[in-house]
């Protein structure tokens, strides 16, 4: 299979170092305290998070900081056959390996004995589920209030036809040579997940570290601007009900009338 043609470009026109399109949405369930929806190409993901509450059970509770509990699933429609609802080794290793990320950035240690859960729903996957359901749980974090250190941001590289590539599509991922999931932390550049399946020469490695940490800053600036348009949307609603009873002030005299006769 040709993954990359004559004029470089891959199977879905993207050049190598071109992202899929994104779409990221915060605050969008109502019963959760933080929640967020991504589109990232082909996959659809929803984050949720509970939390700061107290830890059950138990057993389970830290009596020096809280615990960051990810559980990530694979809807059973997400894939084309159907898949098998319920955990498996996969999602429980993608769950570890989120919470290991989310648990360096949160300030766990002002909630002794509370857990912070969050759940990342596949609906849709695509290739990439990992690294988009960390971003969306990242940014569900920050829209529960959650503090951080800083946000986390997760993005693929990987080497394809012999050329190192970023973001990987479903084909790139099932018949390319490497896949190379990253998760940084933005502001200070730390890197708190790193997985290889395949191989890098060092300067592929190079490459390919530079490529997803340079994606991870765009992915950044648009997590931030979904956190942002959802707090000023909520400013805005929060505002129109002042505004509301502000408009029939300075008639003092008669603001035990109908406003509409007024
Ligand atoms: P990631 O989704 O992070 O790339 P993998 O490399 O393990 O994780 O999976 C690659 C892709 O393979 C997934 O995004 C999904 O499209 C597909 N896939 C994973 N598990 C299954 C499954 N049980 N049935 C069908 N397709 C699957």
């Amino acid at each position: 299979m040709v993954l990359i043609n004559d004029q470089g470009l891959r199977m879905d026109g993207r050049r190598p170092d071109q992202l899929r399109n994104i779409k990221i949405e915060a605050g969008v369930l109502k019963q959760a305290d933080g929640s967020c929806y991504l589109e990232w190409g082909g996959n659809k993901v929803m984050a949720a998070v509970y939390g700061p509450r107290e830890c059950h059970p138990r057993h389970d509770q830290d009596p020096t900081k809280a615990r960051v509990r990810v559980r990530y699933n694979m809807a059973a429609f997400s894939v084309s056959d159907r898949k098998r609802p319920g955990p498996d080794r996969r999602s429980q290793e993608i769950s570890k390996i989120s919470s290991e990320a989310l648990e360096h950035v949160v300030l766990t240690s002002l909630y002794p004995k509370n857990a912070i859960d969050v759940f990342i729903e596949i609906i849709e996957a695509e290739a990439g589920t990992r690294c988009a359901g960390l971003t969306a749980a990242a940014v569900a974090c920050a829209d529960a209030g959650i503090p951080m250190r800083g946000m986390v941001t997760a993005v693929a590289a990987g080497k394809v036809d012999g050329k190192v590539c970023l973001d990987l599509s479903r084909e790139e991922d099932n018949y390319g040579e490497t896949d190379f999931p990253i998760a940084i932390v933005p502001k200070t550049g730390e890197i708190v997940l790193l997985q290889q399946d395949g191989h890098f020469s060092p300067d592929e490695l190079d490459q390919a570290l530079e490529m997803a940490t340079d994606a991870a800053m765009r992915v950044y600036e648009m997590q931030k601007a979904a956190l942002l348009a959802r707090y000023q949307a909520q400013a805005q609603a929060e505002d129109e009900p002042a505004e509301a009873e502000a408009a029939p002030a300075g008639d003092h005299d008669h603001d035990h009338e109908d406003p509409e006769v007024a």
